[in-house]
C-alpha cells in the first residue's frame, strides 16, 4: 500500500461503496478465521474492511478503478503488501548482485590476466 491515496476522501468513499456488509475477503492467502469482513470494530482492526489492489500500484495498477479493487480484511491486505514489498526488494537485490557478477566476469582480475598471458 502506498500511503497517499489511503488518506483521501475519495478512497474512503470507495471503501464504503465496494465493501458492503456481508462482503468476503478475496485475498487468496486470507488468514482470518472466517472470510467475512467485520464492521463496527475499532479503527484499523485487522478483521475490518479494506480494499486490495488486484494489480499492485507499484506494478502500475490503477489506484481508484473499481475493476482493480476487491474487498479484503485490513490485516490480510497489510500482510500481502508486506510480503510483496519484501519480494520486490529481494528481486531488486538479486538483479544488483547479478549485475555485479556480470561486471566482475567482464573485467577479470589482474592475477587471472597474468596467468593466461603466461599460458601462451
Ligand atoms: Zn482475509
Amino acid at each position: 500500500m502506498s500511503a497517499e491515496i489511503y488518506n483521501t476522501h475519495r478512497w474512503r468513499q470507495l471503501v464504503k461503496l465496494l465493501v458492503r456488509p456481508g462482503a468476503l475477503c478475496e485475498i487468496e492467502e486470507c488468514a482470518a478465521p472466517s472470510r467475512e469482513i467485520i464492521f463496527g470494530l475499532r479503527h484499523r482492526h485487522p478483521l475490518g474492511p479494506s480494499l486490495d489492489h488486484i494489480i499492485e500500484l507499484q506494478y502500475g495498477g490503477a489506484p481508484y478503478d473499481p475493476h482493480n479493487l476487491r474487498p479484503a480484511h485490513l490485516g490480510c491486505n497489510v500482510r500481502k503488501s508486506n510480503r510483496l514489498r519484501k519480494e520486490h526488494r529481494a528481486g531488486l537485490l538479486r538483479l544488483v548482485a547479478r549485475a555485479g557478477r556480470a561486471k566482475a566476469a567482464a573485467a577479470p582480475s589482474r592475477a587471472k590476466r597474468t596467468a593466461s598471458a603466461l599460458d601462451h
